[in-house]
């Protein structure tokens, strides 16, 4: 215990900190500049001076260790004026601006002049003068107003990890400018903006719009774009969003955001939002009234039920949308209609991907925190780059090396090139090589537990490729081992597997030998999540095989349970996936598909053939927030609310069940599930629900998984559910592995490889809607490494014409060593240079995870280039 004394205040603490932070302990206010929570300590700005009993000078509070006996005061004359003095240097250069200054009103240097003054400066000299830089599309920097307290440069290597700014020039000339000058050209987290305490560094959105006492309320919610979902606080004047900001010491992000979440919010108020329902007629989709389009579609589900049977009917459940809208997607379709036709995009990795580590494991294998990845002591990444997929778990891997964890990518690394100690490939399909030659090293360096047979038996059948073979592919035996040698002895590592692993030809085996890894090592598991609520949709039971609950539909018990507590037969039937729906459509035996928040035109692979099989349906009844390219093919379109205009729950990639706040609404859209049960009550549904609480309740009496949560317990931040971030071993399930009696493949032949992109500014079909995030990236390239552009002839820029048997693509190429060599990536974003123009698909029947499909792969220079 160390006992002080602070404005005749007794302290007890029973861990060191600073005087500032015993002081905040005790409620006693000091004042800063320079200090921000969670920031390592600078000194700098020297507000925060206080009087120490028996030492001769003023100390600055944030970098003085509170000790025993010390005794400390505050506030007095002397301290006051030397706060004036501070802030009278500060005010040489300082513009005294404010009228015009957008942070006016939220800026800790007018609070603090006002608070000590000086009332009128002493200096006449004219003040340093530089122009504000527009360099940057969202941020705009005025070093005029800088105080170099360094919290943007803190903020942006501590806990970004970006290392884009920095402090160049010298005294008065002193700004904070990238190394190079010009753009930041960073990540555009803009988490330097939450820091600085002036307005030296602001966001361009906003600019000269609001002032801060402009915010009427404030809603606190979840991001809407990924499976991190992070915390965050929309600002709200009347029905528009201000900003969205973090809240330091809140949510797993704790004060961080990434550009999607700070910046992307702006898609909810595009002009292009539907706000009114559409039913089809003479060719075209016409205005209806609610009433209207409600009772045509519950009448058009009868018939065609009546006619072709439950199984004629099918439903795509929505990665974005909340666990209230998805579950009564999944009531309509199985307990109203009698349907197990669901399923969503979560197919074509997340979901098979868990249930898959699940048959390895054992339920809730990768229900683990993020945030304890900064304490993990070695990351194995397999399968994409974090930093893009999820950014704020991606920097949770940058805080454990900083941490001193070794990290380990078994491919390009991306935006962890800092932070890696062994990039072990970055040829095309040398990850199965890099795997094989891991679990073989740590099965050669440790006895394998001995808690899971079935696993440990394929693992005797595994070839592992000699050094030889390696070499020759281009992947260091060297590397591989010194790898191996330090997870070996690591006591709390992580391994984390994103999306990637679908572009490879054997998933089944680089998701087994993933599993391996963490078995051998004793690691905790992540797989990366593209949407919000892909985890939810899964719980809520929005799956062809499983129930909610995550309850197997095959299982007689399970089905009499779930029967018990709805009140109506369960199909017995397991149900068809969503690519199973694409082929039923084609040949007739789908009839009717209902799709929530998803576009399957746009986000599936095979464009052509996805678009024919819908238009093969009798009816297609989308819920969406846009005119998607999958709307305008529907026989009726629902307006739906988006993230920012309904309360709900979504289920992270952790399975934390956090609530969704509404900050705004928007006249003639409704929440998905109040549209969904209209429809089912037409059909017969007798249960009413007049708030999301209601579903929730009804999820909580018949999901398992989640009974006895209340809505209380669900809608706030920290609520973990079931498995409290511990896996749980020992479980067996069914699961086979592919070739693992066979060499690796390591080469693919010469051609060149397509991947998907999956880039940091964008995600999925919403963000192209945001301005925010188009002014950052608003067109398609075709990302090259630089050995194949340099075999190519290509400069960044060049245009390539990229062609596959089912069709081809013009678009310009981007140099990057984020992709492997022979391998180039389109992203699934901008309707131009779409991946799914090119690809067909094809789904691994081990894993279930779906791969792009395609035999010929050329790609040229266009013109005279
Ligand atoms: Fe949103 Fe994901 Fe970014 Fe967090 S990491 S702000 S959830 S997009």
């Amino acid at each position: 215990m160390i006992k002080l004394t602070i404005d005749e205040k007794e302290i007890e603490l029973d861990k060191p900190v600073t005087v500032l932070e015993a002081a905040g302990k005790a409620g006693i206010r000091i004042p800063t500049l320079c200090y921000f929570e969670g920031l390592s300590p600078f000194g700098g700005c020297r507000l925060c001076l206080v009087k120490v009993e028996k030492l001769p000078r003023l100390q600055t509070a944030c970098t003085l260790m509170a000790a025993d006996g010390m005794v400390v005061n505050t506030e007095n004359e002397q301290i006051r004026a030397a706060r004036r003095s501070m802030l009278e240097f500060l005010l040489i250069n300082h513009p005294l601006d404010c009228p015009v200054c957008d942070k006016a009103g939220e800026c800790q240097l007018q609070d603090l002049v006002a608070e000590y003054g000086p009332d009128a400066g002493r200096f006449a000299e004219g003040k340093r003068t530089h122009p504000e830089s527009f360099d940057d599309p969202i941020i705009v920097r005025n070093m005029e107003r800088c105080l170099t307290c360094t919290r943007c440069i803190r903020m942006c290597n501590d806990l970004q990890g970006a290392y884009a700014i920095s402090v160049t020039g010298r005294g008065s000339r002193s700004f904070v400018e990238p190394f190079s000058g010009g753009r930041y050209n960073c990540e555009y987290c803009g988490n330097c903006l939450t820091v600085c305490p002036v307005g030296a560094i602001m966001s361009r959105l906003h600019r000269h719009s609001y002032r801060p006492w402009f915010v009427e309320r404030e809603v606190e919610t979840v991001c809407g774009f990924c499976g991190v979902g992070c915390t965050m606080v929309l600002q709200m004047r009347e029905n528009s969003i201000i900003r969205t900001i973090p809240r330091t010491g809140l949510g797993l992000n704790n004060g961080l955001l990434c550009v999607r979440g700070r910046f992307g919010y702006d898609f909810v108020e595009s002009k292009e939002r539907i706000t009114v329902p559409m039913i089809r007629k003479d060719g075209g989709l016409r205005p209806a009234s609610w009433d209207e389009a409600l009772d045509f579609v519950a009448g058009r589900l009868r018939e065609i039920r009546d006619k072709h049977g439950a199984g004629s009917i099918g439903a795509i459940a929505s990665g974005r949308c909340s666990n209230e809208d998805n579950y009564m997607l999944q009531k309509l379709i199985r307990f109203v209609i009698g349907s197990n036709n669901i399923d969503s995009t979560a197919r074509n990795f997340y979901a098979p991907a868990v249930s898959y580590l699940e048959a390895l494991f054992g339920q809730g294998i990768t229900a683990n925190l993020i945030p304890g990845i900064a304490n993990s002591d070695g990351i194995f990444v397999l399968g994409g780059d974090p930093t893009k997929i999820n950014p704020i778990l991606g920097l949770q891997i940058r805080a454990a090396r900083r941490n001193g964890g070794k990290v380990i990518t078994a491919g390009p690394s991306g935006g962890l090139k800092r932070s890696t100690d062994y990039e072990l490939s970055t040829v095309s399909f040398g990850e199965e090589a890099v795997l094989s030659g891991i679990v073989g090293g740590l099965l050669d360096a440790k006895e394998p537990p001995g808690e899971n047979k079935k696993v440990e038996e394929h693992l005797k059948s595994l070839v592992i490729p000699d050094d030889e073979a390696l070499r020759e592919a281009g992947i260091s035996p060297e590397s591989i081992r010194a790898a191996v040698d330090d997870l070996k002895d690591m006591t709390t590592p992580v391994v984390v597997i994103g999306p990637g692993i679908t572009a490879r030809n054997r998933p089944s085996k680089l998701l087994f030998l993933a599993g391996a890894i963490a078995y051998l090592t004793n690691a905790r598991i992540f797989v990366l999540s593209e949407r919000p609520n892909y985890q939810g949709l899964m719980d809520m039971g929005c799956l062809p095989d499983t129930l909610p609950g995550g309850r197997p539909i095959r299982f007689e018990m399970f089905r009499h349970k779930i029967e018990e507590r709805v009140g109506t037969a369960v199909p017995v039937d397991e149900g068809l996936n969503l690519y199973e729906m694409v082929d039923a459509s084609m040949e007739g035996r789908i009839r009717a598909l209902y799709i929530m928040g998803e576009n399957p035109v746009f986000n599936l692979p095979d464009r052509k053939k996805v678009t024919k099989s819908l238009e093969s349906l009798n009816l297609l009844v989308v819920q969406d927030i846009f005119m998607t390219e999958t709307a305008v093919k529907a026989d009726v379109v629902f307006p739906a609310s988006s993230w920012s205009e309904k309360v709900g729950t979504f289920t992270n990639l952790e399975r934390r069940i956090q609530g969704i706040g509404k900050g705004r609404d928007l006249k003639g859209t409704r929440e998905d599930w109040r549209i969904l049960a209209a429809i089912a009550n037409r059909m017969g549904m007798k249960e009413t629900y007049n708030v999301p609480e209601d579903v929730w309740n009804e999820v909580s009496h018949v999901s398992p998984l989640h009974s006895g949560l209340s809505y209380e317990d669900v809608g706030s931040s920290d609520s973990i559910f079931p498995y409290h971030g511990e896996p749980l071993r020992g479980i067996e399930g069914d699961f086979s592995v592919d070739s693992i009696g066979r060499l690796p493949e390591i080469k693919a032949g010469e051609g060149y490889r397509l991947i998907t992109e999956r880039p940091l500014f964008h995600s999925g079909t919403l963000s192209r809607r945001s301005k925010a995030l188009l002014s950052i990236s608003s067109e398609p390239s075709l990302l090259i490494n630089p050995s194949d552009a340099e075999e190519l002839h290509v400069s960044d820029g060049s245009t390539l014409t990229v062609r596959t048997e089912m069709g081809l693509v013009s678009i310009k190429a981007r140099i990057s060593d984020e992709v492997p060599e022979k391998t180039v990536s389109l992203s699934n974003v901008f309707e131009e240079g779409h991946i799914t123009e090119l690809v067909g698909y094809s789904q691994d029947p081990l894993s279930g995870t779906v791969s792009l499909k395609y035999s010929v792969l050329t790609i040229e220079k266009s013109g005279d280039e």
